[in-house]
């Protein structure tokens, strides 16, 4: 099949994030011309499962007629006013909107436009709380082994994906690290079974030994997702935020994966009762339609900054399209869905059926591990399921399991061999049950094929 024009152009000039661009201009790839529902399709009309929501942002569908007029009704009205010196409609509707979602104690809405801007300011929001708080001492962060909070230099150096971030260690400040909460992995107890959540008492130590100098924990709660899929025990978060408290540290939760239903419930937080003191929320913000995030803070943090322009407790911090009203108004349409149509009661039984179909995958020679935090699922495929032994890295047989899946209908990525399935809200059980055979097909023909290696060599993955 010859390059259509707009791939040559595509390769000509595009610089495509995450990717190897050697591999990618040297092999096929997919065009996406539209979208409807649950499905994407290419330039060639073929239509392809939305299985990763379009990298975890999409919620309702693609073309959600309601979002669409919220957008289109904004545009009739303005697209765009600074929030620096004006308010504006959307943004202020929204706000109020969040903190009665969010769990209680966040008052306070701080707008931005993506997960890592967000996180940025929520660093330095907290960083900066402590010098007004008279303790600039409290000035470190502690954060999760296999974290993954961005791609900006504040959100590298709280990460912990040597991949990813290994290569910019000259220009990061240091957290302190702390083990992943992650049961298959765990190297601290002697077997899941007999787990005492020793990542717990870890982390205990290091508020114990240094609290004067930590100004917050962060972490993604319930569930590690670039890290692969990384579900945390029972008990674990709600434990951090009593040691949290304790230790007179802050909490910063980042949902910008987990928030928005994806893990059953509005947002992960709610599963154990745990109230953060800053909360940051992007991604299905918009139902995955604009670039949106908020940082959300306690009514003590806010507090804080307040005082004469002499005392300088200013937060110098914003960006250009802050509180952009385009995508204020997709997110009020967001929100309206989710409560006209009941979205997070109807997710129980899209939730079994997962589980359910997990329980066969799981038994597949190669796949070592399942995951599921609701909406979520992670299937770590690996060379000897007895000795959990990993495939060599470089043969990216989670790679190889996502182009199988392709040819049969199913856009997923993995990240690095944990297929990752997050499937938008919207999908039927029956969208869903057909998703995670094609899936499990493909993970069956990828793990048999003993040519792996020239099959995928233009997946352009990690
Ligand atoms: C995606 C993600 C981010 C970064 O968000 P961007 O919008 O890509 O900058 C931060 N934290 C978590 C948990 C994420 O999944």
């Amino acid at each position: 099949m010859g390059m259509s024009e707009i791939e040559l152009q595509n390769k000509k000039y595009v610089w495509h994030p995450f990717t190897q661009m050697k591999s990618w201009v040297s092999n096929e790839q997919t065009v996406i011309a539209e979208a409807k529902g649950n499905k994407i399709i290419d330039t060639e009309g073929k239509e392809y499962f939305d299985g990763v929501s379009s990298l975890w942002v999409n919620i309702h569908g693609h073309r959600k007629a309601e979002i669409d007029q919220a957008i289109i009704e904004q545009l009739g009205k303005v697209a765009h006013s600074t929030m620096i010196g004006l308010a504006n409609i959307p943004a202020t509707q929204l706000a109020e909107k969040l903190v009665e979602i969010t769990p209680s104690g966040l008052n306070k809405v701080f707008y931005s436009d993506d997960g890592s801007t967000a996180v940025e300011v929520a660093i330095k929001i907290a960083f900066q709380y402590w010098q007004h708080c008279g303790l600039a001492k409290k000035s470190r962060f502690v954060s999760l082994n296999q974290a993954y909070h961005g791609d900006t230099i504040g959100t590298v150096s709280v990460g912990g994906i040597d991949l990813f971030h290994r290569v910019f260690k000259p220009l990061l400040f240091e957290p302190i690290q702390i083990p992943s909460p992650s049961c298959y992995h765990c190297t601290l107890s002697v077997g899941s079974d007999t787990c005492s959540m020793a990542c717990v008492e870890a982390l205990e130590k290091v508020l114990q030994e240094n609290n004067e100098e930590i100004a917050a924990v962060i972490l993604e709660p319930m569930v590690q997702a670039t890290a692969g899929i990384l579900v945390s025990p029972p008990g674990y978060l709600s434990k951090v935020r009593e040691l949290t408290k304790k230790y007179n540290v802050l909490l910063i939760v980042d949902e910008v994966a987990t928030g928005w239903g994806r893990t059953g419930k509005m947002f992960a937080c709610e599963h154990e009762n745990v109230n953060p003191d800053i909360m940051i929320l992007s991604k299905g913000i918009t139902g995955g339609y604009l670039a949106l995030a908020v940082t959300l803070t306690t009514d003590e943090i806010y507090n804080q900054f307040l005082g004469d322009l002499h005392e300088k407790k200013t937060f110098y911090h914003g960006h250009s399209y802050t509180g952009n009203q385009l995508a204020c108004a997709a997110a009020l349409a967001n929100l309206k869905i989710f409560r006209d149509e009941n979205v997070i009661d109807g997710l129980a039984t899209k939730v079994k059926a997962i589980e359910d179909k997990l329980l066969d995958i799981r038994q597949l020679r190669h796949v070592g591990d399942a995951r599921q935090c609701g909406m979520i699922a992670g299937i770590e495929l690996v060379k000897d399921k007895e000795n959990k032994i990993p495939y060599p890295w470089e043969q990216t047989m989670g790679g190889a399991v996502c182009i199988k899946a392709r040819q049969h209908g199913l856009f997923i990525r993995p990240v690095g061999d944990v297929v990752v399935f997050m499937p938008p809200l919207s999908s039927s059980i029956e969208d869903i049950v057909c998703m995670l055979e094609i899936l499990k097909k493909s993970v069956e023909e990828a793990t048999s094929d003993d040519n792996v290696m020239s099959s995928i060599s233009g997946a352009a993955y990690f």
